[in-house]
């Protein structure tokens, strides 16, 4: 039995061994099993790119949470606080100063097990946290694990952000550059919390400060004090940032500008030039009065700030410069005794001036919705039409006489000057007019036509008969006659023609003015009719020899009696101006659809400003070389009249003291004309 009873007890002992190495075993097992989570938590605490740490909140006896110890901490942990072997020591024993709002929020969690996401500033440790924090274990042991971020650079940035778009908005919304100086130094100050800013220009070397933004408790100081140390405007005529975290010690600082530091309770400031072109330009100043340690993210707040403040100033400027000047060119446009518009290409009139508005007799908002062409007097529209394409087409500007019609009805005689507006690729985009209100100086002109229509009308019927006469008498002169009369007789008669041809030159005026100007055209044989006035041109000198040969020639549709009076004229000048005698020669060409004819003369020339004018009523060159000829000056208005009567062409190429060529086209006839 007892053999029995041992054998039992030794197999329950057995079997109790079994259990406890077995149990054993499971122990161990779960140890391993346990140290190697904790070795992968710790791995994945340690990867991440977050700080982690675990704390247990330490209460008072009223459960008010008093401060905290760190029970486990990862890897990134010191990188993220700043804080060395923090295990076991407590939040306050390291960071005294730390804000009890966060021993709040944690003994809260603790408390109630809520988790809890927010964002805070921890002043102690110079950071701005990004927190997730949440209860862990079991309660009793008041065990918070918190995973948090520093987003101090984040905040700085977006602050600066939210600042920068404040500053913009201010800026946007001034056009001074005195106000934006005033409202840019008061919103950096109050940014940075500062208690002065100023922003200076600088002007040959001196730092000029417009305005002058300071704590409304600190005393206003009428000068400017950033000016007055050397060594700040040494700093910025050198173009870089000066910054004084404490004046009293600030080595960098000279004893005169240390003590103008004190004066003026500037103990810390930053100092930010704005340098354009390698030359500094302006600066923005801010200054504290007690020491501080000026974070990277403030310089950079207030170079932002001196930057923008720069260009908005300078955009102010611009813009005001601009506005005196449109003011200025407004006044001198208004001011102007000439009618002075813009219009587009198809004629819309864009800008216009009072005055010719006044001399339209319409308002300036309603010449803005005409067409210029729709001013323009019927009878002048194709001529202008004409310019206006050529304008348009070449860019060439032009002069244009032509009548306009006034809102209520009337006619104003203009002159106007038409020039291009050009586009940046050189097109012609539109047109600036210049019209000077010439119908006083028109209807001037009407009276002394008609009056040398009148005089040379009434002087034609005695002057006809004298010349008769004079004619008779040489007729009736013999032998037997007194030399003295025939000379006397003679001399009358040739100063008789001199005057027929005058008054009929005078005729023919106040016959082209006034559109009566008739031809009687015919096919002419232009050989003939050269040949002849040819010959009797010659006989009016013996200095000149008259070259002409023949050449063949077509037709040309022209009144014989006009052409002849051209080519006299112009052969009679050619004889008057190479005063000192020579060859004239009289050339003919035909060319497609027309034939030239020059008359070529090696005397006195044409200076090139008076080319154009000779063909004008009553010019005439006045140089010390024209003063012993006479005439009136209306011959080639006249010649140019009936060429330009008969469809044709006249001009003249000239060189003073050379000779002149003056020449004249006429369109060939044709069958059917
Ligand atoms: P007039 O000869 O009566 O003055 P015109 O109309 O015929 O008038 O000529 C105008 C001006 O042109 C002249 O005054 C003269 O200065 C200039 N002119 C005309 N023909 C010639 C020429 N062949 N050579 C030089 N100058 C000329």
């Amino acid at each position: 039995m007892e053999n029995n009873d041992d054998s039992v007890l030794a197999a329950s002992l057995e079997s109790s061994l079994l259990d406890l190495r077995r149990a054993e075993e499971t122990i161990k097992y779960q140890h391993r099993q346990l140290y190697r989570m904790e070795v992968r938590y710790n791995e994945l605490f340690n990867s991440l790119g977050d700080a982690f740490c675990v704390i247990e909140v330490l209460f008072d006896n009223d459960d008010h949470p008093m401060d905290y110890r760190f029970l486990k901490v990862n890897s990134v942990f010191e990188e993220q606080t700043g804080i060395k072997d923090p295990l076991g020591r407590t939040m306050r024993e390291i960071a005294p100063e730390h804000e009890q709002h966060w021993f709040d929020t944690y003994g809260r969690i603790a408390l109630t097990g809520e988790s809890l996401r927010f964002e805070h500033r921890a002043e102690a440790l110079g950071r701005f946290y990004d927190v997730y924090a949440f209860r862990i274990g079991d309660p009793k042991d008041a065990q918070v694990a918190i995973l948090f971020k520093d987003i101090a650079e984040r905040k700085r940035r977006e602050e600066l952000q939210a600042y920068l778009l404040r500053l913009s908005d201010t800026l946007r919304s001034l056009s001074d550059a005195v106000q934006i100086q005033e409202a840019v130094t008061q919103l950096a100050m109050d940014q940075l919390a500062a208690d002065r800013c100023y922003y200076c220009e600088i002007e040959n070397g001196n730092a000029i400060i417009r305005s002058n933004t300071v704590r409304s408790n600190l005393p206003l100081s009428s000068n400017a004090p950033f000016s007055n140390f050397t060594i700040v405007t040494n700093a910025i005529n050198a173009g870089q940032p000066f910054v004084v975290y404490d004046a009293h010690t600030e080595p960098a600082l000279d004893e005169v500008s240390r003590q103008a530091c004190i004066q003026f309770q500037a103990i810390s400031l930053i100092v930010i030039p704005v340098v354009k072109e390698g030359k500094p330009r302006g600066g923005l100043g801010v200054a504290c009065c007690a020491p501080r340690k000026w974070d990277a993210g403030e310089i950079e707040l207030v170079k932002e700030t001196a930057e923008r403040t720069w260009i908005a100033v300078e955009q102010a400027k611009a813009g005001e410069a601009l506005r005196e000047s449109e003011e200025n060119y407004r006044s001198i446009v208004n001011q102007s005794i000439a009618g002075i518009l813009k219009v587009c290409l198809s004629g819309n009139i864009m800008f216009t001036n009072d005055q010719f508005s006044s001399m339209l007799g319409y308002s300036g908002s309603e010449l803005l919705k005409l067409n210029v062409n729709d001013l323009i007097y019927a009878e002048d529209q194709e001529r202008n039409r004409l310019a206006f394409t050529a304008l348009v087409s070449a860019g060439t500007a032009y002069e244009i006489e032509k009548r306009l019609v006034r809102k209520d009805g009337g006619m104003v005689w203009v002159n106007n000057h038409i020039s291009p507006i050009f586009d940046k690729r050189g097109k012609v985009e539109a047109a600036t007019i210049v019209s000077i209100d010439i119908s006083r100086q028109k209807e001037l002109e009407r009276q002394k036509d008609e009056f040398i229509g009148i005089a040379s009308h009434e002087l034609k019927t005695p002057i006809t008969s004298i010349k008769a006469y004079g004619e008779i008498l040489a007729g009736l002169m013999d032998k037997s006659t007194a030399p003295i009369i025939v000379q006397l007789v003679t001399k009358m008669n040739a100063q008789v023609i001199r005057l027929v041809k005058l008054i009929y030159s005078l005729l023919n005026t106040s016959r082209i003015s006034g559109g009566q100007l008739t031809l009687q055209l015919e096919p002419v044989d232009l050989n003939a009719l050269l040949g002849e006035h040819v010959l009797q041109g010659q006989l009016t000198t013996s200095k000149h020899h008259i070259a002409f040969v023949e050449q063949q020639l077509p037709l040309v549709f022209a009144d014989t009696e006009r052409l002849g009076q051209v080519v006299d004229n112009l052969l009679s000048n050619a004889i008057k101006y190479a005063p000192k005698g020579g060859d004239i020669l009289v050339r003919t060409e035909s060319r497609d659809d027309y034939v030239r004819v020059s008359i070529v003369d090696f005397g006195m020339g044409i200076p090139k400003a008076a080319q154009e004018k000779i063909f004008d009523r009553f010019y005439r060159v006045k140089e010390a070389s024209t003063e012993a000829v006479s005439g009136i000056g209306l011959g080639l208005y006249i010649c140019r009249e009936i060429i330009e009567k008969h469809q044709g062409r006249m001009g003249v190429e000239s060189v003073q003291d050379e000779g002149s060529t003056f020449y004249f086209e006429l369109p060939i006839y044709r069958i059917s004309e």
